[in-house]
């Protein structure tokens, strides 16, 4: 469990930006990664009270606040709607009901792990993060960059319509997945998003079906605890023919 020899709720992004500046100080989201660790932080600073924990129909697009809970995720009327039930697909999976409930789309975005099934859904998507100093980038690049001390406020998801389908394969209910895998179709081009192989997930575009399918069992798994990097390639395959006979059935 980590301590802290201080808390600031943030009155500003500034503030909380500035603050989180110092080497020792850090942005709390639910704080149940962090929770995990020993670290003796200086300085918390929570974000809880800058109206972040908001889903937002702007139109073309969607605003997700990043001090929204991965249960507001699961259970928004309108993102069920506009994306298909991805939104719930890939967060019925983690841990539990209250866990859900604390845990925030900003601390899952920032840390950006591997196996993060939320990444892999959002990747599948036309995203950006709005970052206090750095401002919008795409979600693409965001997480190709190495963690540093910036504040992400906003995820911004694109409501073009596109077809997108999700499927984890977990070697019981609530672990951390073996392999994420989700597949959208912008036009006539195939997009699928690999992750938990087990390190970050991966975008691959082909225009043909058959050429996707080779580029993701070409592409590298490795081996952990929880699955051999042939049984990784293994599944890729199956949770990607799930994910087109998913969309199939919408239509597609
Ligand atoms: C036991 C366990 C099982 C899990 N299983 C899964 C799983 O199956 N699938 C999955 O996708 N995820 C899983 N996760 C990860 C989880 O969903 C969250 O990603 C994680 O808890 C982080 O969210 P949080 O709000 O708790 O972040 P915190 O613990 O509060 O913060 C995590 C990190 O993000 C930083 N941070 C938080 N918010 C911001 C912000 N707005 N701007 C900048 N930095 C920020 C913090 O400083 C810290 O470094 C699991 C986590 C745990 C602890």
């Amino acid at each position: 469990m980590y301590t802290a020899r201080n808390y600031i709720k943030a009155e500003s992004l500034a503030q909380a930006h500035e603050l989180n500046q110092r080497r020792g100080n850090a942005i709390i989201g639910g704080g149940c990664w962090m929770r995990m660790g020993e670290r003796m932080y200086d300085t918390l600073i929570d974000l809880s009270g800058l109206g972040l924990d908001q889903i937002q129909d702007r139109g073309e697009e969607a605003a997700l606040g990043a001090m929204v809970t991965l249960r507001q995720l699961e259970t928004n009327f309108m993102l069920d709607k506009c994306f298909g039930g991805l939104f719930r697909k890939c967060t019925q999976h983690i841990v539990g009901v209250q866990f859900r409930n604390c845990a925030t789309l900003g601390g899952s975005v920032y840390s950006r792990f591997g196996f993060s099934d939320i990444v892999t859904a959002l990747l599948a998507l036309s995203c950006q993060v709005e970052l206090a100093g750095a401002g919008r980038i795409p979600l693409e690049e965001y997480v190709k960059l190495p963690r540093d001390r910036d504040v992400l406020s906003w995820v911004f998801v694109k409501k073009d319509g596109r077809p997108v389908a999700y499927e984890t394969a977990r070697n019981s209910e609530t672990d951390l997945p073996v392999l994420t895998c989700a597949l959208s179709k912008v036009g006539e081009s195939w997009r699928a998003v690999i992750g938990a192989r087990p390190g970050s997930p991966r975008v691959l575009e082909d225009s043909t079906w058959e050429g996707l399918e080779k580029q993701v069992l070409a592409l590298e798994y490795g081996d952990n605890m929880r699955g051999s990097a042939k049984y990784r390639r293994h599944l890729a395959g199956v949770l990607l023919k799930r994910c087109k006979e998913q969309l199939e059935v919408s239509g597609v």
